[in-house]
């Protein structure tokens, strides 16, 4: 089918195109990702998988990089204090998996899929639910693939190709995360030195 794919990146980008193209899909890429912060990293993100893809003769199609809206819609999820992680990033796959979907149906595509989960960190049935609820509104077919055992080869040929690959999600959310769990087990590995 003629498919479009979201992606959050390029070295997630790697084995679901294998995949899909394998599968005979024709693929254009959606790089749609307002979750992205800051500014100069979705750009990095951008430009890595845009380097790539274009080795590939995959098209890539950009979407709006709309902070403003992201925060109206996720950033307000998360800072209610009963909102959980998983409340958070539903609501942000939403917003990224809605936007493609309204894109492929205006332009022609059968259907959409994402690479998001590639990644064991994602919340899969989520993503699965988000997709077919994102498709479903505007009238095509919902792709969805587990794409979690592909994780340690895409983690592979991405080392590989030299390509950059970040350490943390996106949002600036979990990039304060991640920023934390290093402080946290870098003061581990001191305490137990010392002990
Ligand atoms: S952790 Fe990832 S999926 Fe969840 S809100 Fe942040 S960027 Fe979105």
């Amino acid at each position: 089918m003629k498919l479009l794919l979201h992606a959050c990146c390029g070295p997630c980008s790697l084995e679901p195109t294998r995949f899909l193209a394998n599968e005979g899909h024709d693929i254009t890429i959606a790089y749609m990702n307002s979750n992205i912060h800051p500014a100069s990293e979705y750009d990095r993100r951008l430009s890595t998988l845009r380097a790539w893809a274009d080795r590939e003769n995959l098209p890539i199609v950009e979407g709006p990089y709309d902070v403003r809206a992201w925060e109206g819609c996720v950033g307000t999820v998360a800072s209610d204090t009963y909102a959980s992680r998983e409340d958070r990033c539903r609501a942000c796959y939403r917003m990224r998996l809605e936007e493609a979907a309204r894109y492929a149906s205006e332009h022609g595509f059968d259907g959409v899929s994402t690479t998001l989960t590639v990644s064991p960190y994602q919340y899969t049935d989520i993503i699965r639910e988000e997709l077919k609820r994102a498709a479903g509104a505007h009238g095509i077919a919902s792709l969805f693939e587990d794409f979690r055992p592909l994780y340690d080869e895409a983690t592979r040929r991405s080392r590989e190709l030299g390509m950059y690959r970040q350490n943390y999600c996106g949002c600036r959310i979990s990039q304060a995360e991640a920023e934390a769990e290093r402080r946290e087990r870098k003061a581990a590995r001191a305490a137990k030195r010392e002990a």
